[in-house]
């Protein structure tokens, strides 16, 4: 029987590859990765990144935006089934129909859209520099794509701003409801609750800290406290407790773990490297506009 991580080594150096999995993905995944970590993050190495192969380990849109970010790269997704239902949940259609209800608003998406989406946009942002991204504009009014969510925090950090919201969310941080919080903090009252923005906005209210995938990851590692109870897919769970084995860490909900970003196993990474699998092609018309949505961000934060 072939050693997997061994192979995988041999051939990301035959190819000339680079491995990037997001914090999410499952533990033998992230130890075989160059880089791990959140969306703006992989981007911003994807965007930097020296070899000729990128193998993408997250879903689609991720990949699409490492792609988009270098168009000249062979950007592989492990797993081909592997989207994102939030980003799913709108078109580029149906933004067009938006924007033509509000002329002249500025769009900023969520990095979880598609490459039409984004190509439809005029700046993306991630969960970690969403308040800075819409902070960053100039107009009062601007639409927010596609996680309401999301959205709702930005708004209430900015209440300056007006947001025209979208009506998307991630089904997996939707499960999440405000009695699931109150129940842990009478379970674990020592505990802190840290929680993704992604969650609805009366979770998100209950919680000691809001932030990003890597913020949360951060938080614990500065925090003095000694346990946490952590309100974003249970990827981050297995990474605090493996880095941070001194402190305790406990799910907010067991319906935390993401279907999609649970299907790139290690036998998906070795048959990416091996068969060149599944290479991700975007549309040549919408490069060049999603590149400018994106490199707007990257030029903000
Ligand atoms: Fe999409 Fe939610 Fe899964 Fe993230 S956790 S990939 S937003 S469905």
């Amino acid at each position: 029987m072939i050693d997997l991580t061994t192979e995988i080594q041999r051939l990301k150096q035959d190819r000339n590859a680079v491995i990037l999995a997001h914090n999410y993905q499952l533990d033998e995944v992230q130890r075989v990765a160059d880089y791990v970590g959140d969306s703006l993050y992989l981007s911003k190495v994807a965007a930097n990144s020296k070899q000729d192969v990128i193998v993408f380990c997250g879903v689609r849109f991720m990949a699409e935006t490492a792609k988009i970010l270098s168009p000249t790269k062979t950007v592989l997704l492990p797993e081909k089934d592997a989207g994102c239902p939030l980003a799913e949940m709108i078109t580029a259609e149906g933004l067009r129909t938006l924007k033509s209800k509000h002329p002249g608003v500025p769009v900023v998406c969520y990095i979880n859209s598609s490459a039409e989406v984004k190509a439809e946009s005029d700046i993306c942002c991630t969960s970690a520099n969403a308040v800075k991204i819409v902070a960053s504009l100039s107009d009062r009014k601007v639409i927010f794509v596609p996680d309401e969510n999301l959205g709702d925090y930005v708004a209430k950090q900015i209440p300056e701003k007006e947001l025209i919201l979208w009506k998307g969310h991630c089904v997996t941080h939707a499960k999440v409801k405000a009695e699931d919080v109150k129940q842990v903090r009478e379970l674990y009252p020592a505990a802190k609750i840290l929680i993704h923005p992604e969650c609805n906005p009366a979770v998100v209210k209950l919680a000691d800290f809001v932030g990003s995938t890597s913020e949360i990851i951060r938080y614990a590692e500065e925090s003095e406290e000694s346990t946490f109870v952590i309100g974003t897919e249970m990827g981050v769970v297995c990474t605090l407790r493996e880095t941070l084995p001194n402190k305790q860490f406990f799910l907010l909900h067991p319906g935390l773990v993401c279907p999609n970003m649970k299907k790139t196993r290690l036998e998906s990474v070795y048959q990416a490297l091996h068969n060149h699998q599944y290479e991700i092609d975007v549309e040549q018309e919408h490069i060049l506009s999603a590149q400018r949505t994106l490199e707007r961000m990257l030029e903000v934060v």
